[in-house]
């Protein structure tokens, strides 16, 4: 009874043919005592037909594991199913074997494409091998597997090497918290679980390896927040003697050759968006381009009207922004009170608005600028019909909670197409971010990362102005990939160093082996970073990334199957001499 067709397979062509079919109980039906069965497997459905006479379904239940020997016949014409490859034909079932009984399911297997059962989520998870077997997660599955793989060929036909890096290892420079794992034979001493292959990679350059990727399981211990699992894999990539435009090209094509191959979508060339430029038209370092809506300069009107608090915000070197709604007069006061909130959340003090009327500005702050109005509306392109949002505050926050306003705005209006993906670059990036907390610069990505040679000179003086090869791949919004060229100058490395506040000692008992590799002629390098279930997320049209994972954790971290993380037992922490101090 081991099977010769999978569940995926029989058409028409094969009437009359003997065929054995393993696979699970997807569906009974009874109609007037003859049993109509579904049988499941990876690849599909297959109707069988069991008349008592014959043999009996009558011991069937949902999600038996069964095998079953029949004849394919071409179904009655009324009963054929053109929703199901295999809907034109059925088995008549000659023999059945219960491979396995099924428990009490706990939910039921969800059989429709793009739904999933609406059990709780933890007792999806529970149970996921249950829940793995419905149509979308196999279908999310599928697509991770063929997507992988793309990824890898298209790599192997330009010569990279596929190479693996430790998993137990010293620190990662990624910025978040390492896992950790005690050494007993060196008891006190501890592994850490790479956050990336970051370093390894780059020593790999340095062994001249030249062109290399892994398909990289990162470990962050991150505070419990959204989507974040404590492992990802990422498609990690490292190459030598480039620029940054060859690193684009190849991230560019290993996503068109996935999007392609897995999904049949041909993604539009990626347009190279400075992060300035990115923030100033799209208030966002990982924009959405599947709708237009740019942020405007409004400074000058801003210091020429008369609404006070923006002339000040201009007198204080702030920055004043405006985003047009096109025909957006239309929303409720109560629609742009939401749209405030979301510009508050983002550090704004407020959201003006105006609409635009047929003989001037209509409410909000509009009667502050009547007597410029014709200026702004030639300046901004505004038609009646528009609403006018505006933002004042220093350059970051203002394009930040405008952008946010502009990602609200597409939400409450539908502008963003489910069914297009709209990428982007957005290249050189801050190297330095201010963290208020600490009072210190931190790298805006890693330590590694390359200054532009403009900024060289000035790269302690004003940190803040420095710009990278630092780049992100985005789509819809979504950042995927980022990358960077990396320093191969120990002088320069040891300057970005005491820029974040890594002092000589600091570096070398961290990043001591690295430094000393790289004073063995490192070539010029960069490379990449490329989320995986990101990638698969949005091929599936899943807002979780847990619908793209085999076995992902809950938000705080945990996995209800396996109920990990769990404690040691204690002769376990003898032998790490390990002991728990109690409290929270
Ligand atoms: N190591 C980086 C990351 O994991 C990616 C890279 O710069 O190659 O985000």
């Amino acid at each position: 009874m081991k099977r010769n067709v999978t569940c995926g397979e029989l058409r028409s062509g094969d009437e009359g043919r003997s065929v054995v079919l393993n696979g699970w109980v997807a569906a009974t039906r009874d109609h007037g005592g003859i049993g109509f069965v579904d049988v499941r497997d990876r690849y599909g459905v297959t109707q069988v037909v069991f008349d008592p006479a014959v043999v009996s379904a009558a011991e069937l239940k949902l999600e038996y594991c069964i095998a079953v020997r029949g004849a394919v016949r071409t179904r009655p014409t009324e009963m054929r199913n053109a929703e199901m490859a295999t809907g034109d034909v059925e088995l008549a079932a000659e023999e059945l074997e219960i491979l396995s009984t099924c428990d009490t399911l706990p939910f039921m297997i969800e059989s429709r494409l793009g739904q999933h059962t609406d059990a709780r989520e933890e007792l999806r998870l529970r149970h996921r091998y249950l829940d793995l077997r419905s149509a979308t997660m196999q279908r999310n599955m599928e697509l991770r597997h063929r997507a992988t793989q793309s990824m890898r060929r298209f790599l192997l036909e330009r010569d990279f090497y596929e190479m693996e890096t430790p998993t137990l290892v010293r620190s990662t420079p990624e910025g978040a918290r390492d896992y950790v794992v005690p050494s007993r034979l060196q008891p006190g001493n501890f592994y850490a679980l790479p956050q990336s292959p970051q370093i390894f990679k780059q020593i790999l350059m340095l062994s001249g390896f030249d062109r290399y990727f892994q398909m990289a399981r990162c470990y962050r211990d991150e505070d419990a927040r959204g989507d974040r699992q404590p492992e990802h894999t990422q498609l990690d990539m490292e190459m030598s003697f480039v620029d940054q435009e060859d690193v684009l090209e190849v991230a560019e094509g290993v996503l068109r050759r996935a999007f392609a191959e897995t999904i049949g979508y041909e993604l539009p060339e990626f347009p190279r968006i400075p992060y300035d430029e990115a923030m100033n038209r799209y208030g966002s370092d990982r924009p959405d381009l599947r709708y237009e809506l740019e942020l405007q300069d409004f400074a000058d009107h801003a210091a020429g009207g008369e609404f006070g608090i923006f002339k000040a915000a201009v007198e204080a070197g702030d920055s004043v922004k405006a985003l047009r709604v096109p025909g957006g007069a239309g929303m409720s006061r109560k629609q742009i009170d939401g749209l405030e909130e979301v510009a508050k959340t983002y550090g704004a003090k407020g959201l003006a608005w105006t609409r635009v009327g047929a003989d001037g500005f209509d409410g909000g702050i509009g009667r502050f600028y009547d007597s410029i109005g014709a200026d702004i509306r030639a300046g901004l392109g505004l038609q009646e019909g528009d609403l006018l949002l505006m933002v004042g505050a220093p350059w970051r926050v203002c394009c930040t909670a405008l952008g946010e306003v502009r990602a609200a705005v597409a939400a409450e209006l539908g502008l963003a197409a489910a069914d297009q993906y709209a990428p982007c670059f957005v290249t050189d990036f801050p190297m330095f971010a201010w963290d208020e907390e600490r009072g210190g610069w931190d790298p805006e990505h890693h330590p590694f990362t390359l200054p532009h040679p403009q900024y060289l000179d000035s790269l302690e003086k004003d940190p803040g102005a420095a710009r990278g090869a630092i780049y992100d791949a985005v789509i819809n919004g979504a950042e995927i990939m980022s990358g960077s060229l990396r320093i191969h100058d120990p002088q320069l490395q040891q300057r970005v160093f005491s820029i974040i506040g890594i002092s000589a000692s600091e570096a070398k008992r961290r990043f001591g082996f690295m430094l000393d590799a790289f004073r063995y002629a490192p070539p010029p390098h960069g490379g990449f970073g490329m989320g995986l279930a990101r990638v698969i997320a949005l091929m599936a049209g899943e807002s979780s990334l847990r619908d793209v994972i085999t076995f992902p954790k809950t938000t705080n971290m945990s996995s209800p199957m396996d109920e990990s993380p769990a404690p040691l037992e204690p002769d376990q922490l003898a032998e790490l001499r390990l002991s728990i101090i109690e409290g929270d």
